[in-house]
């Protein structure tokens, strides 16, 4: 599979028109391929590939371009929510591609320009051939219970009251479950037990495939980050707090969505 950027008569079905972290809609819908065409004759598209494989195309609007006309703008995690599982999974990776395209433009190794690999999903370089592949940051979420109580903490740079789950990524030399204990551990200084996997989503702002977690509370005093969270606490589900929209990770983990 490769990347492709120039116009052929190759007819996709699928078109992901994307501004930083909001995709453009035309009646509530994928654009047809005659927005994607008036885009880049107006110079508005800051990139623009397809996939003939996968069947879609992918442009990144200029941030401050106005939408195409007839199109409105909602915010990606909402059309995660809201569309088929297909199509929400190549929106994806249509917004993961363009943020790694947009990020890998020097080579590391000589500092030769990259560009598209003619045969692989990859940037390579002009001068020394050395390829670089999309890479992806695992990170874990963890969705806490106390009996029927949840634990959610208001993170530090949250300014709208909303209370999410425990999250990190995951680092170097551990084991995904190591990640969950260090977690929770550092943030919260809680002891869990009984850690299980119940999903993932890929999460792409602009790299991460978030692994979500049911843990259970085994011992400790909330004890919170100062550097990271404000507040964290127990609620029970029937009062709990102003939590993540729809189609956000720590929404599914916390409305039951991944059980
Ligand atoms: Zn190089």
């Amino acid at each position: 599979m490769a990347l492709t950027s120039n116009f052929t008569n190759d007819v996709c079905s699928q078109h992901f028109i994307i501004r930083e972290n909001s995709i453009v809609l035309q009646n509530g819908k994928l654009p047809g391929e005659e927005i994607v065409k008036k885009c880049l004759a107006m110079n508005v598209a800051q990139d623009w590939f397809y996939e003939k494989d996968l069947d879609y195309s992918a442009l990144m609007l200029e941030p401050d371009s106005p939408n195409p006309a007839g199109c409105d703008d909602i915010p990606l995690r909402e059309f995660f929510h809201t569309a088929d599982a297909k199509s929400a999974s190549l929106a994806a990776r249509a917004k993961g591609l363009l943020n790694f395209k947009a990020s890998k433009r020097y080579c590391a190794k000589c500092g030769g320009a990259l560009h598209d690999d003619e045969n692989f999903t990859a940037r390579t370089c002009v001068q020394c051939g050395k390829q670089y592949f999309p890479q992806l940051e695992p990170a874990v979420i963890i969705l806490v219970n106390k009996g029927d109580q949840l634990l959610l903490a208001l993170h530090k740079n949250r300014n709208d009251g909303v209370y999410g789950c425990i999250a990190g990524f995951v680092e170097i030399g551990e084991t995904i479950e190591q990640t969950v204990e260090r977690e929770i551990m550092e943030e919260v200084g809680l002891k869990v037990k009984n850690i299980r996997y119940v999903g993932s989503q890929s999460w792409p702002f602009p790299d991460q495939l978030m692994l979500a977690f049911r843990a259970e509370y085994e011992s400790g005093e909330i004890k919170i980050q100062e550097d990271e969270l404000r507040d964290a606490q127990w609620f029970s589900r029937d009062s709990l707090p102003k939590i993540p929209p729809p189609g956000s990770v720590a929404h599914n983990l916390i409305s039951g969505y991944f059980d």
